[in-house]
């Protein structure tokens, strides 16, 4: 690596209630498009967008399920630092924190289509335009240029820094993934065997009983 190019790492943000292939193809798709250094998998703390989810798993078991899916890859990591902190968890300061921890960084912020739609309801969106670019996934169903024009007005608004990924659409969502199992219907090949396993072993998601921390 030449001396003065900065490392760059993605941060792959998320509920992960549970964390599925979706999501892990997502990042690697990043680290390859963009030589990416590493990717971090930052497990959000207590968000606040995610408030109810009455059939929720713990930070804790969300933490250890990514943790168990992204063991067998020498370029993911664990990034727990929003498990660590208390109240809401913003991820402009998770940014301020990372950047302040390793200036020699350059982070890329792994998004999906519907997040990008929505960043500006995010918590001071130009801080986390400061700290980073934003990857974004393409969806089918949503018109590319709808996205393009949003792209533009983020630009305008926040200076964001914006470059669309090219990854398969895989129709998963974590939602659907509770819904599924509380159902007794099966999570295989739609979750790494062992994020499976974890869920059976700790009776996750089969009622709607409340158990975040
Ligand atoms: P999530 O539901 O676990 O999803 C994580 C990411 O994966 C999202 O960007 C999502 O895109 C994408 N994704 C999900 N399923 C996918 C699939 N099948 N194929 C491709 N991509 C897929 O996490 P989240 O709750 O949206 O949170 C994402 C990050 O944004 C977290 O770090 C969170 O803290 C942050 N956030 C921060 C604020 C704030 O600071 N105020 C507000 C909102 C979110 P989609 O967006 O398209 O679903």
């Amino acid at each position: 690596m030449e001396a003065d190019r900065k490392l760059r790492v993605g941060i792959m943000g998320g509920t992960f209630d549970p964390i599925h292939h979706g999501h892990l193809i997502l990042a690697e798709c990043a680290y390859e498009q963009y030589q990416l250094d590493h990717i971090l998998f930052l497990p959000s703390g207590n968000p606040p967008h995610k408030q109810y989810r009455p059939d929720g798993a713990s930070g804790r078991d969300r933490m250890n399920m990514v943790a168990l899916a992204i063991a067998d890859n020498p370029h993911f990591s664990l990034e727990a630092d929003e498990m660590e902190r208390s109240g809401y968890t913003y991820t402009y300061e998770t940014l301020q924190v990372l950047q302040h921890n390793h200036p020699d960084t350059e982070y890329f912020f792994i998004i999906g289509a519907d997040s990008l739609m929505a960043f500006d309801t995010w918590k001071y969106p130009e801080i986390i335009c400061r700290y980073c670019t934003l990857l974004t996934a393409v969806r089918d169903d949503l018109p590319f240029d709808a996205m393009q024009r949003k792209a533009e007005e983020l630009k305008r608004s926040y200076g964001a820094k914006i470059l669309f990924l090219d990854s398969p659409e895989l129709d998963i969502s974590s939602t659907a993934l509770r819904s599924r199992f509380r159902n007794n219907r099966t999570l295989r090949y739609y979750v790494p065997d062992c994020v499976l396993e974890y869920i059976e072993q700790n009776g996750l998601y089969k009622d709607t009983q409340n158990t975040k921390e």
